[in-house]
């Protein structure tokens, strides 16, 4: 049974082995922000406002400098709003090793940023940045986990009442060690996340519609746990505070 109020304790964090994930927040329209980590990686999930704090609270900086990969599932700016100072910060502590970037092909707001950064502090960086435009769901290893991206179905509301436009969204799926995770971005209720759900380790879904109308836009709390209850574990996220 869905709980009818239910508000996540952040951190959420969960760990087999040396394979770890700290959610350190999801909150609608605030921020959200994710370490994934294994032995000999660390990857950030959507880094929303606050990454860079929350991560100094994690790992020394040393270890902040080992990040690799930044996942984004997309471009709206509690998924995306601490971009700027973690890629500043990376290259004012020296950082020297190739950062990639994945995210949704289309994704307007990570084009841009991307761009002005380049154009602050394109000659003084101290790393290689290497974006990479997501338009298929064909797997990809990085140290030692595969990651498998997904569309899901996202939209935002227009201007004018009852309209809406479809946002470039993706959840990953990341397997490391026979243990999977899957986590759903945003997204309204869809096929792709359920099926990728389905017999993993640990599901991280939304469960952001707090009225009917909102549907379209996210899932309800009822809908994330009929698909959290088909994996082994789940955290319910982006729940409206
Ligand atoms: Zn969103």
């Amino acid at each position: 049974m869905a709980p009818k109020k239910y508000t996540p304790k952040y951190p959420l964090v969960w760990q087999k082995d040396d394979f770890f994930i700290e959610i350190f927040c999801s909150i609608p329209n605030i921020a959200t922000g994710i370490l994934l980590s294994t032995e000999s990686s660390n990857f950030i999930i959507d880094p929303g406002d606050g990454i860079l704090r929350d991560l100094n609270k994690t790992l020394n900086p040393e270890d902040i400098l080992k990040i690799t990969d930044i996942f984004i599932s997309h471009g709206h700016h509690d998924h995306i709003g601490g971009v700027w100072s973690l890629l500043t910060y990376l290259s004012v502590m020296k950082k020297k090793t190739v950062l990639n970037i994945y995210f949704p092909k289309g994704c307007v707001e990570m084009e841009s940023i991307y761009t002005a950064f380049n154009q602050v502090y394109g000659n003084e960086l101290t790393y290689k940045i290497n974006l990479v435009r997501i338009s298929s769901s064909k797997p990809f290893r990085r140290k030692s986990v595969k990651i498998t991206p997904f569309f899901v179905n996202h939209k935002e509301p227009g201007s004018k009442k009852g309209e809406t436009f479809a946002v470039p969204s993706l959840g990953f799926k990341f397997i490391y060690n026979k243990k999977a995770i899957t986590y759903g971005g945003d997204t309204a209720y869809c096929k792709s996340l359920a099926e990728m759900s389905e017999n993993a380790d640990l599901a991280i879904l939304e469960a952001g519609a707090e009225f009917k109308e909102e549907t379209e836009l996210h899932m309800t709390m009822e809908q994330a746990v009929e698909i959290g209850e088909s994996a082994k574990e789940y955290f319910l996220v982006h729940v409206p505070e």
